[in-house]
Parts: C-alpha cells; sequence; structure tokens
C-alpha cells in the first residue's frame, strides 16, 4: 500500500521541519522568496505502508492571491492526497487555525497538527486537544519537530485514517449563506465538468469571491462572485474564536 500526504500550514509553523523529522529527507530550511514554491517530495515507510510526503508552500488561506497560496490550493484541488496535514503553530494557534475552515471542504482526509509543543509548554500555554479534536471533528497530535515527539502518534494516525472512509466534518454557516452555498452546489453538481470537484468548497470560494474559482466556475446568475466575503471570513474567525475559548487555557 501507498499514501501520499500532504503537509499545509502557514509560513513558519514548521512544515519543513516536520516534512524533514518525517522523512528522514535532509533539507535546507529556508524562507527566501521563491524557494517553497517548488513542491518537495520525500518518502518514508510506516508499518509497512509506503507514505509520500508534500512540504507545501505556507499559505494563510486558500484563496488565490499569492503565488504561494495558488500552488497549495491548485495542488490540493486538482490533486487531493489521501490525507493531508493542517499544521498549525501552538503559538499562534489563533491564526494557524484559520487554515483548518479553508481545506475542511476539500476532499480529503484531514489530521491536525499542533507544532512547536515544546515550546508552548515552556511558555505555560495549556491547549486542551480532547477540545479541539471534539469542536474541529478530526484527529488532533501535538508535535515537536525539535525533539521528535508527536511523530510516531503523527505517522500511526495518518495510516490509520487512510483506511477508513472519510469522516465529513462540515462547519455549518448562517442560515443566508448556507442558502447560497446549496444554490451554487446543486448548479455545479448538475454539471458533469464539475464532478470531480468539491462543489461546496468552491461554493463558499465563489461567494469569496476568489478570483481562480471564478473563473473555473464562470458567473452564475443571480449570484454576484464575492458577494458574501466578508461575512464568511468573520464566521470562520469566530468559529476559531469560539473553539480557542474551549481549547486554550491559559
Ligand atoms: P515552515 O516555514 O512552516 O516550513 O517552518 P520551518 O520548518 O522552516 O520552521 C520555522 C522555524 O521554527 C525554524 O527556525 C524551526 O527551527 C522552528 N521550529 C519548527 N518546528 C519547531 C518545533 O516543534 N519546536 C520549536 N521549538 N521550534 C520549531
Ligand atoms: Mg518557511
Ligand atoms: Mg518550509
Amino acid at each position: 500500500m501507498s499514501l501520499r500526504v500532504a503537509l499545509c500550514g502557514n509560513p513558519n509553523v514548521g512544515k519543513t521541519s516536520l516534512f524533514n523529522a518525517l522523512t528522514g529527507l535532509r533539507q535546507y530550511v529556508a524562507n527566501w522568496a521563491g524557494v517553497t514554491v517548488e513542491i518537495k517530495k520525500g518518502v518514508r515507510n510506516h508499518r509497512g505502508v509506503q507514505i509520500e510526503f508534500i512540504d507545501l508552500p505556507g499559505t494563510y488561506s486558500l484563496s488565490a492571491f499569492s503565488e504561494d497560496e495558488k500552488v497549495a490550493r491548485n495542488y490540493l484541488l486538482y490533486n487531493p492526497p489521501n490525507v493531508l496535514v493542517v499544521v498549525m503553530d501552538a503559538l499562534a494557534l489563533r491564526q494557524s487555525m484559520y487554515l483548518l475552515f479553508e481545506v475542511i471542504d476539500l476532499d480529503v482526509k484531514i489530521v491536525g497538527v499542533v507544532n512547536a509543543i515544546d515550546e508552548a509548554r515552556r511558555e505555560n500555554i495549556v491547549i486542551d486537544k480532547g477540545e479541539l479534536s471534539k469542536h474541529l471533528g478530526i484527529p488532533i497530535i501535538f508535535t515537536s519537530a525539535v525533539t521528535g515527539e508527536g511523530i510516531e502518534e503523527l505517522l500511526d494516525t495518518i495510516v490509520s485514517l487512510s483506511r477508513y472512509p472519510r469522516k465529513v466534518s462540515k462547519f455549518f454557516f448562517g442560515e443566508e449563506i448556507e442558502k447560497q452555498i446549496e444554490k451554487i452546489a446543486q448548479y455545479l453538481s448538475k454539471q458533469t465538468s464539475f464532478s470531480s470537484f468539491p462543489t461546496r468548497w468552491l461554493a463558499i470560494k465563489y461567494l469569496e469571491g476568489d478570483p481562480e474559482t471564478v473563473t473555473l466556475v464562470g458567473k452564475i446568475e443571480g449570484i454576484e462572485p464575492g458577494q458574501l466575503r466578508e461575512k464568511i471570513i468573520s464566521q470562520k474567525y469566530e468559529h476559531v474564536e469560539l473553539i480557542l475559548k474551549e481549547a486554550l487555557k491559559k
């Protein structure tokens, strides 16, 4: 059996360090512009499973506004991995968790990683893993790319996730937004050219005004692209806040 597993996350959350710890592949960790836009790959065998890891460029969202975002977004949309690892920074959980709500409607299995847990402990930041996992509907692993903590658990989780059907965990927006999402998703699902795409994800991105989605989907009669942009984005942030209220104890 073989798996393809992508790592995504904000810049500097430790994706490349984790990638190195997972694959053992020695690499230069740098932040020069352009360096991360090439997609790096590495292979690891775990419990008889061949796992290919992909280190995606750092992104704050999956709207295709920057080159890095475009690369990550297109990879996930056109070449969805068997498992997606969303790497978050334990010291910047609020900011890094937003990306989870960007990927949650893609057709991928997701595991959330809270990295730099060593530093969080040093700073007495207490994160409730159970609460995070419960509210996000995905497995959560604490890792340190420096000490190696959580790496085995992450590998085990990836392999076991791949063996079971995807658990659909959506975040539901308010009624106004859900109605529009539903309309667009129905319109898209009637067209065979979109049958391999996650229609709910495309619908949300259309309403956010994501330029590549608008180009892909075309203009839909009666629904202005980007018409719910602010509302959708602020609901995602509010959701992050609600979850952190339960999961972050300081
Ligand atoms: P990327 O931009 O997401 O690929 O992040 P990098 O892997 O380049 O890491 C950014 C910085 O954080 C580097 O200085 C790493 O050494 C450091 N770092 C990464 N993971 C950890 C971790 O788990 N613990 C600590 N203390 N530092 C980390
Ligand atoms: Mg970086
Ligand atoms: Mg990197």
